[in-house]
């Protein structure tokens, strides 16, 4: 695909790991969906200044309660969802059920994912979390302090702090010996306004001192251009 004059690559999709929906969905039966994404609150601890969920904020129930959020990733599991990401609407970990709820999804058959901005992602929820997720991404719209706390309508100090979070949550992937488990981070990179999926540990060393680079994220290939 190509936009104003530049190739447009896209990230592959899956579809062809789920066959049998695919085949159901051919002959016109129902199938569970293969992935839900749950916004779990919406509030945020971060004023991006192209937010697209920012009028959410208005609404009187800003967020799902215990009982309810974990009903649902039970319900999920036993009606054959494959896997669930809480993304979207707000900060996840503004919800103070959100780790919870990715254990309980794990433990009722879901293949559990999460979006943040990594904020809130200390190492205590990572020590917590990562045994029962099977990707997450921290997004971040810089790579650069300031320019982070612009782009985010938040103090430099969040960025520092989301750095030190990536840190942790990478070696305590390597601690506890999930490889499989996939952490990632897209950045747009200004004035280009490019878009690209790397692993933590590929980013600039002196960003996250310590971090070693590997290979083992699928998504290394993908690079999704905008400019
Ligand atoms: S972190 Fe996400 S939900 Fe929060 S303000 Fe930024 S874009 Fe919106």
């Amino acid at each position: 695909m190509r936009k104003n004059g530049k190739r447009l690559q896209v990230l592959p999709h899956k579809l062809l790991h789920h066959l049998e929906a695919l085949s159901s969905w051919k002959k016109g039966e129902y199938f569970p969906p293969v992935q839900v994404e749950l916004g779990a609150t919406y509030r945020s601890n971060q004023r991006c200044r192209w937010c697209y969920t920012a009028y959410l904020r208005e609404r009187k129930h800003l967020e799902l309660d215990r009982a309810v959020f974990m009903k649902i990733m039970e319900d999920l599991g036993s009606a054959g969802i494959a896997s669930v990401c809480l993304q979207g609407c707000g900060e996840p970990f503004m919800n103070p059920h959100s780790v919870e709820a990715i254990v309980t999804g794990k433990a009722s058959g879901l293949d559990m994912a999460v979006i943040t901005n990594g904020v809130l992602f200390t190492e205590d929820k990572a020590v917590e979390c990562l045994p029962h997720l099977s990707w997450m991404r921290f997004s971040a719209l810089e790579a650069d302090a300031k320019m982070y706390a612009y782009a985010h309508g938040c103090s430099e100090a969040q960025y520092r702090r989301l750095l030190r979070n990536i840190h942790a949550a990478t070696r305590l992937k390597n601690t506890i010996g999930h490889p499989e488990l996939v952490l990632s981070t897209m950045m747009f990179r200004t004035p280009y306004l490019c878009e690209v999926e790397v692993t933590p540990s590929a980013l600039p060393q002196p960003l996250l001192p310590g971090v070693h680079t590997r290979d083992a994220c699928p998504c290394r290939d993908t690079v999704l251009e905008l400019c």
